[in-house]
């Protein structure tokens, strides 16, 4: 199932407050998940090609910042490796007879205020009024079938006590039309959606969504429109409760605990230090706004909030007068209007726009410094464990168009590849493990800037400040080198015209671009349009030199600008276990002033609020949310061409797909090739090659080379398994992407990274080490349900087992291990690297995917010849088998935090089940409705699901940001009786079926969709079997469930647990059933 993998980078500024893991999936391939587990290093991080800038109007792909509220499994949609979906990038003009719709806009009551034709992303936009009530409405016509809508509320909070947070959450329990427990829910099991989610920002929240099929696009928009204006939450306090906060007390001798989805998600997010560094450096810029305080919610905060409050909030701020409205695609536009006008029309005009306006931050005139405490673990040196950051708040006043494009720049020039020196400089240094701090963020009223490193000794703290300013300071005296101006602009265009943003749609990544001006009632017309102020800032270097254009902003946003605010974070490891116990006093306060009989009306309401979360809707409740019946279902699995054919002996596929002139190739190289010692070694081994240069250029000059040249290069491991086949999947993945006419220069540099690198620098080498180890700890803490994952399914397959040697809990000791052995061993090291080149690199065990258009294709082949003629050759390929498992234990792995991870796995296929495509139908809904139910809403994680891995046949249970440990285990354990005892009648099934079709048909662009034929090809996954999965699926019926529940229910006795979770409640489980033989402490 997809529940949306979009997310930020870690130590950015925190946006908002869902503060959602990574997507462990990149967003443009849906490759087998151990990809994923073995390698973040893919196109979404480090040099990250596909999304090189990190501003608002660069951001051609997603935007990175938007953490939503329902946090993606650790890979999307298993079923969608099966499969891919209709795609529309052509580049037809938008059909328009406008006169027409704005006469019938003005019958239903909006009057056109600006109508603007926006080359950039071939639209007509108008936008509308709503007279009545002020709503203003942007309606985007074009032909992307990809359609979005979405509603958006000026939301600022006074305090932190999470109200826009949990009112989030809380108005997609039920409504008006929609009268059942999570109408959200059952959109996501039984729709089409390719987008379905909200987002808390810090001032505003945000409900989009987004599909191809017209009628499940208007079924969806009624189901939100109907959520976030007639909510039931508002005289519901049972939701209220469920989503925000509440005691629990299950009989009157225990003890009380506080229970609450956002409660716990957020106890999660202020168990990040990178998190929490955010959070306090954005309170600290704008001490005397909204942004002083905290949307998401304060986790010490979040219980004084009240229930009148919560209500006061709704009925303040979600009002049409305070709403913005975006719809996108290629829907009838007046169908759209006539849709909103229903709910509009029902409103009067409201005070809210000038209740909701956000007062700008008055620029400071000292800078300030702020300490702060994290909670760390016992591991490793302490005093080396602190984190700095300097945050400057750019500007008092709105930015001109062309200011904040010249910034966005500035910014991809500093920090925007491995190669940008402010970025480069300070890991040189040695004086940290990694960057924090986003750099320039202008999301929210005013800019920001941030940098800062993390992993820094205590007595280093100042330097890293003083260097930080130094290394600005010499940029605005020297300026950039020409190649790096270059580069960046490369870089910057190839990313707005090739607007890959992944699995994000397109139409809500405009959304959110043009909600940046929108929302401050700025133009939203101008965040759309890039060219010209793009074409006029080239012109502005080309003559001015870029000295005379960044030099003057570095010095007066930055140096020159005393509103700066240094945040340093201390490590404390009694934190974790101090807050502990405030909590546990402040509850024993709480049951100590309460009588007998208030303890037991509790205990009483307690058992209500739990039963009322375990009775499921009525089916006629659940009939009032539309859906689409098998009809609207296509009969087919979405055809991806695919030609294979021969280049000097090497196998090339080709995918003849509209890709707007940009080649999209894969080069891939067989990995059992290599010595297995030298496996961990593998993922540094893919970074030394994009970051270490050659005899000739350094690596500076490469990556400049590369972002002048290409659309980006990346490398990374890929393995998975092959259903039916003992050895697994490895290989390595050299991915790039290049306009047409630079498909020569891509596969020239492709040759020059496998071949002329040198692997020689010794102290860049060192900073991988330290990076990727801060990378993994940041992980731990962050994504503990994905490192459980991997540490399960090394347990359970060969795949596992290489994947988390190359990116979980073994990773991370081997990175530990490794950096004390740099300097004594670096000869070593370095000849090892240089064998695996050798062992690795060869026509023998090569395969090329390329995709592209007919006419790209033909002419692509010459390169490709080239770049196989200088591939050496290897006489024999000599394989070791790669078929090791970690020991089969019950594992925990500790880290200070207040949230666990729990999971469980085991092998369906090892006890006989044979794969059948209602496997898919069945894992969706039991993790909508099982672990929905048990572990979310009423165990108060923030998440459960399961996944069944295909390929290997491990199926895995997994809790995200859990209060609990073995009453979750419990949960799972419970599943086969689950289904035994399931009664399901028709539209449940037909809506599980069309949710599972959606997943498995989901939204790809053109390169996404070359890369899963790819692994369709490479998993030996025919046409015909994935038309057979298709059928299975459509005739997925009450005995499937039946059947399942006894494959599932092996895993109860033969299953592996594995939890990343606090010291005292591992402590606590073993005293109640001895469960965990092996427990490590990882942080
Ligand atoms: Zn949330």
């Amino acid at each position: 199932m997809e529940r949306v993998a979009l997310l930020r980078t870690s130590g950015r500024r925190i946006l908002q407050r869902c503060g959602r893991p990574r997507p462990l999936v990149p967003a443009a391939s849906s490759g087998p998940r151990r990809r994923s587990i073995s390698s973040s290093s893919s196109f979404s991080s480090r040099g990250s090609p596909s999304l090189p800038s990190r501003s608002r109007l660069l951001a051609a792909a997603a935007p990175l910042h938007c953490a939503g509220r329902y946090w993606p499994p650790y890979a999307p949609g298993l079923a969608r490796r099966l499969s891919v979906p209709a795609v529309s990038t052509s580049p037809s003009p938008v059909p328009h007879d406008t006169d027409d719709v704005h006469e019938y806009a003005a019958k239903l009551g909006f009057e056109k205020v600006s109508e603007q034709v926006i080359d950039e992303c071939k639209s007509t936009a108008v936008l509308y009024k709503h007279k009545k009530t002020g709503a203003e409405v942007m309606s985007v016509a074009n032909d992307d079938e990809n359609k979005v809508f979405g509603i958006v509320f000026r939301t600022p909070p006074k305090n932190s006590t999470g109200i826009p947070h949990i009112l989030e959450h809380s108005v997609l329990c039920g409504s008006r039309k929609y009268p059942l427990k999570e109408p959200f829910v059952e959109l996501l099991k039984g729709s089409l959606h390719t987008f379905l989610n909200a987002f808390t920002y810090p001032d505003r929240t945000c409900y989009p969504v987004a599909s191809t099929n017209t009628k499940d696009f208007y079924n969806l928009v009624d189901v939100y429109l109907d959520a976030v204006f007639f909510p039931k939450c508002v005289e519901d306090f049972q939701t209220f409760q469920q989503e925000g906060w509440h005691y629990e007390l299950n009989n009157p001798e225990e003890e009380i605990s506080y229970k609450g989805v956002v409660f716990n998600e957020m106890k999660g997010v202020y168990s990040q230090p990178d998190n929490i560094m955010g959070r306090v450096s954005q309170q600290a810029l704008s001490p005397d706004n909204t942004y002083g305080v905290d949307s998401g919610g304060d986790p010490n905060e979040i219980p004084k909030l009240t229930f009148e409050e919560f209500k006061n909030f709704h009925s303040q701020f979600y009002h049409p007068s305070n709403a913005r409205i975006w719809f996108y695609g290629d829907d009838d536009t007046k169908e759209r209007l006539r849709i909103l006008s229903e709910y509009l029309d029902l409103f009067e005009a409201s005070p809210a726009p000038n209740e909701s306006k956000i007062m700008p931050q008055r620029l400071f005139k000292e800078p300030v410094r702020i300490a702060e405490k994290y909670p760390a673990g016992q591991e490793g040196d302490l005093k080396k464990k602190y984190m700095v950051c300097t945050n400057w708040l750019l500007s008092e006043e709105p930015l001109d168009v062309e200011t904040e494009l010249a910034l966005g720049f500035l910014d991809h020039l500093l920090l925007g590849t491995p190669a940008s020196p402010l970025k480069r400089i300070l890991l040189e240094s040695g004086l940290g493990e990694a960057i924090v701090g986003g750099g320039v963020e202008d999301e929210l009223l005013q800019p920001q800037f941030s940098i800062g490193l993390k992993g820094v000794s205590e007595d280093n703290i100042e330097k890293v400040e003083e260097l930080v300013m130094q290394i600005l300071k010499n940029l605005a005296e020297e300026g950039f080198a020409s190649e790096a101006v270059e580069a960046s602009m490369n870089t910057i265009e190839f990313s707005l015209r090739e607007n890959n943003t992944g699995s994000f749609p397109r139409g809500l990544s405009l959304m959110l671009r043009s909600m940046g001006k929108w929302i401050y009632d700025m133009d939203p017309f101008e965040p759309l349009k890039y060219e010209q102020p793009l074409q006029q800032l080239k012109a502005r270097i080309a003559e001015e030199g870029s000295k005379a254009v960044f030099s003057p902003l570095i010095e007066k946003y930055i140096l020159k600008n005393a509103h700066r605010v240094t945040v340093e974070m201390q490590p404390d490891p009694e934190k974790a276990s101090r807050d502990e116990a405030a909590e546990k006093e402040i509850l024993k306060q709480v049951k100590s002033s309460m009588t007998q009989e208030d303890l037991a009306e509790l205990a009483r309401a307690t058992k209500e609020l739990k039963d009322k979360q375990e009775t499921p809707d009525p089916p006629e409740a659940l009939k009032a949310v539309p859906s689409l019946s098998l009809q609207d279902i296509p009969k087919k699995p979405i055809h991806v061409p695919i030609e294979v054919g021969e280049i000097n002996g090497v196998k090339v596929l080709q995918h003849d797909l509209f890709t707007n002139d940009v080649v999209y190739s894969e080069v891939l190289f067989d990995m059992s090739s290599m010595k297995k010692e030298h496996l961990q070694l593998l993922p540094l081994f893919c970074q030394s090659l994009l970051e270490m240069g050659t005899k000739d250029m350094d690596f500076v000059q490469l990556n400049q080379l590369i972002g002048r040249k290409t659309g980006g290069i990346s490398v990374y491991p890929l393995t998975s398994s092959i259903k039916g086949k003992e050895d697994p999947l490895t290989r390595i993945v050299v991915r790039g992407k290049a306009m047409s006419t630079r498909v020569e220069d891509l596969f020239h540099l492709m040759n020059c990274l496998l071949q002329d690198v040198q692997f020689t620098e010794q102290q860049r080498f060192k900073q991988f080490v330290s990076q990727s180890k801060a990378r993994m700890e940041n992980r731990l803490r962050g994504s503990g349900h994905g490192i459980a994952a991997a540490r399960m399914d090394a347990k359970l397959n060969a795949a596992g087992w290489i994947g988390e040697q190359m990116g979980g809990v073994s990773y991370l000791e081997y990175l530990r291990d490794l950096e004390t052995k740099i300097d004594q061993e670096w000869d070593k090291i370095s000849a090892a690297l240089e064998e695996m080149r050798k062992s690795l690199f060869s026509k023998e065990g090569c395969l090329i995917n390329i995709t592209s258009d007919s006419k790209n294709l033909e002419k692509s082949g010459q390169h490709i010849a080239k770049f196989l003629d200088s591939l050496p050759s290897a006489p024999s390929l000599e394989t070791e088998p790669w078929l090791s498992r970690l020991p089969s234990t019950n594992e925990a792995i500790c880290i200070p935090t207040q949230v666990n991870y729990v999971g469980k796995a085991g092998n369906l296929y090892q006890s006989g089940y044979q794969l059948n495509g209602s496997a898919y139908v069945i894992s969706k809904h039991i993790s909508n409705t099982w672990l929905w139910d048990r572990v979310r809403v009423s165990g108060g994680a923030y998440g459960g699901f399961c996944d069944f891995d295909t390929h290997s046949g491990v199926f895995s249970y997994l809790s995200y940001r859990d209060p609990n440990l073995l009453k979750t285990l419990e949960v799972y354990d419970g599943t086969s009786k689950f289904l035994k005892e399931l009664e399901i009648d028709n539209d449940a099934l037909t809506k599980a079926i069309i949710g599972t079709i959606g997943d498995v048909d989901s939204y790809q662009l053109p390169d996404a969709k070359g890369y899963s034929s790819l692994m369709r090809y490479l998993l030996g996954i025919t046409e015909e079997e994935r038309q057979q999965r298709r059928e299975e699926i459509l005739a997925t019926s009450v005995k499937d469930f039946k059947e399942f529940a006894d494959a599932v229910g092996t895993v109860n006795d033969n299953g592996v647990v594995v939890a990343v979770a606090s010291p005292d409640d591992v402590e606590a489980a073993n005293k109640e059933k001895a469960i965990f033989s092996d427990i490590k402490n990882c942080l």
